[in-house]
């Protein structure tokens, strides 16, 4: 069939592409204003596969409601361990998700305000006609004042933009039988993790062990997990390799980018709203979201689409300068990673946020 001859699913205010965190939260935050919102994804399932090791910080409970059956528990601090064998405490209160049950309820919230969902929905690309989706093999356009794109790092919408890919981390995560309860979160600095960190999360009676690198070094990765399994039963962590699930993926490590083109906005991962240090995406992408679903609607209500740079104006007053100093903060790790006149364990205070080296030049910026 010619694109000319696909029928027209439905018109709408807007149409969020992507049901992540992002997507929902903008759904939401739109259809709770009366705008008629359809939301696709390409996955047949909301949340799954989990590509994430589903740590955030308590504070993300003033920005969404999701119930307690979504934290697998709950973390009061964060050790950083350097190769030097030093390890530093801090305190870090956050919650470890079960990601796939807190996407699908930030989804049915977006759901019960009214917005409407189609899963195993591709969005293909944008014309003149509207966005052109497909699903279960049939081809249709859609119609929306409003495009959102929040799907994700390798963001089709963001390319339709104009966008070329943004800079990402790799990694690769297992999750493991935890034999102890332990209430914090480690990260462990390596020479060989270049321009990342590994991490060993608890969830109750498993924990995501991962490590996330610079991408031109993601084939090594297999290797430096096997390694770092090793570590972590010589450290007691664990008596025996019991791997229980295998995932990954990239993380934008990106300088803030534009995310308003014409009747197109961009949120979470899709705008590279995550922590361009630590890797960290959820908590933005709620915001985020919410923000864009909420001017989505005040611009069609003015008529002026003009007024979508409210959005980029508010993100940026509301988490644009962390993610800027992160990623003036990642260009200094890279640039120094492999310099052997460099001291590795100094290089990693001045750019780890869990180091006050690492705020030091933050009035200079
Ligand atoms: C290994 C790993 C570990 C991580 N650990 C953490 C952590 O501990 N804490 C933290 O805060 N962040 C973490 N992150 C980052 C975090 O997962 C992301 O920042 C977060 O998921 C961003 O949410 P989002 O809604 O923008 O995108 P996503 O959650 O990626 O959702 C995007 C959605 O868009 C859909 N989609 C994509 N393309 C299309 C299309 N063309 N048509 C229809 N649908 C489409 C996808 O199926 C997906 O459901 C981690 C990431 C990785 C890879």
């Amino acid at each position: 069939m010619s694109t000319a001859e696909m029928p027209i699913a439905g018109s709408y205010d807007i149409l969020i592409v992507g049901a992540g965190p992002a997507g929902s939260s903008a759904a939401r935050a739109a259809a709770q204003k009366g705008a008629a919102v359809l939301m696709v994804d390409r996955r047949q399932r909301i949340g799954v596969p989990v590509q994430c090791a589903e740590f955030v910080p308590r504070a993300i409970s003033s920005y969404v409601n999701f119930s307690s059956k979504c934290i697998a528990q709950t973390v009061e601090t964060m050790i950083t361990h350097l190769p030097d064998q030093r390890s530093y405490e801090m305190k870090s209160p956050g919650f470890m998700l079960d990601r796939s049950l807190f996407d699908k309820e930030l989804a049915a919230s977006a759901v019960l305000s009214g917005a409407e969902i189609s899963m195993g929905t591709r969005a293909m690309k944008c014309s003149q006609e509207g966005v052109a989706i497909e699903r279960g093999g049939k081809h249709e356009w859609v119609r929306a004042k409003v495009i959102i794109g929040a799907d994700g790092v390798r963001s089709s919408v963001a390319q339709w933009a104009g966008l070329p890919p943004g800079r990402t981390t790799i990694a690769l995560q297992y999750e493991v039988v935890l034999p102890h309860p332990q209430n914090h979160v480690d990260i462990y600095f390596h020479k060989d993790y270049e321009g990342g960190y590994a991490w060993f999360f608890p969830k109750g009676k498993t924990a995501n062990v991962g490590i996330g690198v610079v991408s031109h070094r993601t084939s090594s990765l297999p290797n430096l997990m096997e390694g770092f399994l090793n570590r972590l039963i010589d450290l007691k962590k664990m008596g025996r390799i019991e791997i229980i699930g295998k995932t990954g993926g990239a993380i934008p490590c990106e300088k803030p980018r534009q995310t308003v083109f014409s009747n197109i906005m961009l949120a979470g991962d899709a705008a590279g709203h995550a922590h361009p240090i630590t890797g960290a995406g959820i908590l933005n992408a709620v915001i985020g979201g919410e923000m864009a679903g909420r001017i989505a609607v005040e611009s069609l209500a003015r008529g002026d689409l003009n007024h979508l740079w409210q959005y980029e104006t508010e993100w940026r007053e509301a988490f644009g300068a962390s993610l800027s100093y992160g990623a003036f903060k990642r260009d200094f790790l890279e640039e120094n990673w492999n310099k052997p006149e460099i001291d590795f364990e100094s290089l990693i205070r001045k750019t780890w946020v869990g180091f006050k080296e690492y705020y030091e030049d933050r009035r200079k910026k």
